[in-house]
């Protein structure tokens, strides 16, 4: 499947673009899908629902200098948007790219992602990361978990001649309800999808925006407590072994 041999590497939005996205889901779908199952596609936050810590943050903590924390507090003060927070702190990181893949790569994760990752492709549903972290860091861990086939879409971390980073945002919103670098439910109305149509899985503060239009949001953490604040609807979960169960209830080897 076109879809699923996505690299990091290839440009959006040509490679992911609505049409490829739901012919891919309604071809599988009349093969291997069994009745009753209804069309949606899977996108899933990355650090923190992936990863068991935030990714970013870890190599933060073990590379950037000091700095990097008065950042963090501007922004839990509400004076600098996440994006804007990011960016800055990325800056203060003092090594290498393959140091840092390698740091990342080693992250524990929450193991469901790999049944997730193999029911969806299984039944044609289409499976995204979206992260509003770094898209080396989530390639590094994605890799060493044989992973790599899942599309991201997530902040880019560019590094000039000097060893210099910077991080861009090629999916922020001006509009974005949380000033994230990747503005999750504009994403998804940039490559077409229908939210209507849409499960989301997250657990942070930057999954807050899409977790008011999704069809179903499952969440823990900090966005489980939001939700629940904001009489949002949500399914609380603690492991994504939990959410796959859920998601293909009544289907194959979880029937
Ligand atoms: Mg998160
Ligand atoms: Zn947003």
């Amino acid at each position: 499947m076109l879809f699923y041999n996505m690299g990091m590497d290839q440009a959006f939005p040509s490679t992911i673009s609505p049409p490829k996205l739901e012919k891919s889901a309604a071809s599988s779908r009349s093969l291997r899908m069994p009745s009753g199952l209804p069309a949606f596609q899977v996108l899933c936050d990355f650090d923190g629902t992936i990863t068991k810590t935030d990714a970013t943050l870890a190599i933060l903590e073990a590379f950037a200098l000091p700095e990097f924390r008065e950042w963090e507090r501007r922004w839990e003060r509400g004076e600098i948007t996440s994006r804007e927070c990011m960016a800055r702190q990325v800056e203060l990181i003092q090594a290498d790219l393959s140091t840092l893949m390698r740091f990342a790569a080693d992250l524990p994760i929450d193991e469901g992602i790999v049944t997730l990752s193999q029911r969806c492709a299984q039944y044609g549903i289409p499976l995204i990361i979206v992260s509003d972290g770094v898209d080396r860091f989530i390639e590094a861990v994605l890799r060493r978990h044989g992973l790599s086939y899942i599309p991201v879409i997530s902040n880019r971390l560019a590094c000039d001649g000097n060893g210099s980073l910077s991080l861009g945002s090629p999916y922020a919103s001006p509009d974005c309800l949380v000033g994230a670098g990747t503005c999750k439910c504009a994403v998804a109305s940039f490559f077409g999808l229908s939210l209507k149509e849409t499960m989301y899985i997250g657990d942070g503060r930057s999954d807050r925006c899409i977790s008011t239009m999704a069809q179903k949001v499952y969440a823990k953490a900090g966005l489980r407590e939001w939700c629940d604040l904001q009489g949002i609807a949500c399914e609380p979960f603690e492991t994504l072994t939990e959410v796959t169960e859920r998601l293909f209830q009544g289907v194959g080897c979880f029937a």
